[in-house]
């Protein structure tokens, strides 16, 4: 492998830590940018002797100045989303963890990877899965393919139940552990809803040809079924460092200090339909998905901003789906021409839905 300089950004988040470990086990990968939100990152650039840092603000900057062979987008939300519209537009390797961008952008960056032609290696477990389970497989056999939810803390919980669950519950997801706005993306299922939408971009399969399955233990991280009746299936333990390091050294597939599986103590997999009626983000992202247009920015601002209050104790549980429906329901979802329509698209769902929240 040759060397390939990375702009890393989203630096000092969960995936952007694990990537730091990545990149420090593998010689031939070298930190050429790291940026972040607001934490400070002087420190870990002076580990690395990485001249081009940036702290918020406009993230193309930072790729202009850096001139990456990859760019590994870990930022969380809406603020990754000039990045990732960057990277395709100009062909640069897009390794890409912020399911976001690519939900809220939808078409504009499908037309801008289209231009750009680079390649787009995702971060996300269950798409670096499909990614690898699909490589090489010519369309037309491909039936479908599912999607694995763990079903969160909540799998369990009633409709009662979920109306008091506290921060501190929703927080403690059983299987991954991640920053904190996909930690509740995880409760809701929004995020599963996020990843349907992200799977439709990637692989430019209908929405009818991606189902969802709750699979507890979160071992199989995605599955294939191809139109002979065969179904491929990718299985791991649960560790975001497997599918950073596949896409940071791709084609070459390095090793990580990540353990194959083990049968010794036997294996179980459990398999189970979500349940709509208790988690209706997934059934909003699927029709905002289908509808299509600028619904799924929408989507996406709207859950963002009830995510943030839900994590300050603003709002309860059961809120964030009702504050996305009512946004959904008041935005026109016409598709977003360029990136400044879009983020008026975003702007206008974050005050929709803010504005249906009890002042702070
Ligand atoms: P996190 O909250 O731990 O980290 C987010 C990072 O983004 C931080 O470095 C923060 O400083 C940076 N950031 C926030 N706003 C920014 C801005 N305006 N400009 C630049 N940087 C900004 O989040 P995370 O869990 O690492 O998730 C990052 C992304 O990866 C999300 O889109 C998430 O959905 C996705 N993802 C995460 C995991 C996981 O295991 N954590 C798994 C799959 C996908
Ligand atoms: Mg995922």
């Amino acid at each position: 492998m040759q060397v390939r300089r990375i702009a890393l950004l989203g630096a000092t988040g969960s995936i952007g830590s694990q990537a730091v470990e990545v990149i420090e086990s593998n010689p031939e990968l070298v930190l050429c940018a790291l940026a972040s939100g607001s934490q400070p990152i002087d420190e870990l650039a002076a580990r690395f002797g990485v001249e081009h840092i940036q702290i918020g603000g406009d993230l193309t900057r930072i790729l202009e100045a850096s001139e990456p062979d990859l760019v590994l987008n870990a930022v969380v939300g809406f603020a990754g989303v000039g990045a990732t519209l960057w990277a395709l537009e100009h062909g640069v390797a897009l390794a890409l963890a912020n399911k976001e961008s690519l939900v809220a952008a939808g078409e504009l960056a499908v037309a801008a990877w289209k231009r750009g032609g680079g390649l787009v290696l995702p971060v996300d477990s269950e798409h670096s899965a499909l990614f690898q389970c699909l490589e090489g497989r010519a369309s037309e056999t491909v039936e479908s393919v599912v999607l694995t939810a763990s079903g969160g803390p909540f799998r369990r919980h009633s409709l009662a139940d979920l109306a008091s669950v506290s921060v501190e519950d929703a927080l403690a997801h059983p299987t991954w552990s991640m920053g904190p706005k996909i930690t509740i993306d995880s409760a809701t299922l929004a995020n599963k809803g996020l990843e349907l939408i992200e799977a439709h971009h990637l692989f430019d399969l209908e929405y009818e040809r991606i189902d969802v399955v709750v699979h507890p233990t979160s071992v199989v991280h995605a599955l294939v079924r191809f139109r002979d009746g065969a179904t491929l299936a990718h299985l791991g333990y649960p560790d975001m460092r497997v599918p950073i390091s596949f896409a940071l050294t791709y084609p070459d597939r390095r090793g990580t200090p990540v353990p194959s599986l083990d049968f010794s103590a036997g294996l179980t997999l459990e398999f189970e339909p979500p349940d709509l009626e208790r988690f209706p983000m997934l059934r909003l992202a699927r029709e905002a998905g289908k509808r299509g247009g600028s619904l799924p920015c929408a989507f996406n601002a709207a859950n963002e901003v009830a995510v943030a209050a839900f994590l300050q104790g603003r709002i309860g549980f059961l809120d964030v789906p009702r504050l996305v429906e009512d946004a959904l329901g008041e935005v026109d979802g016409a598709p977003a021409r360029d990136l400044d329509e879009l983020i008026e698209v975003d702007e206008e769902a974050r005050r929709l839905a803010a504005g249906r929240m009890a002042p702070a």
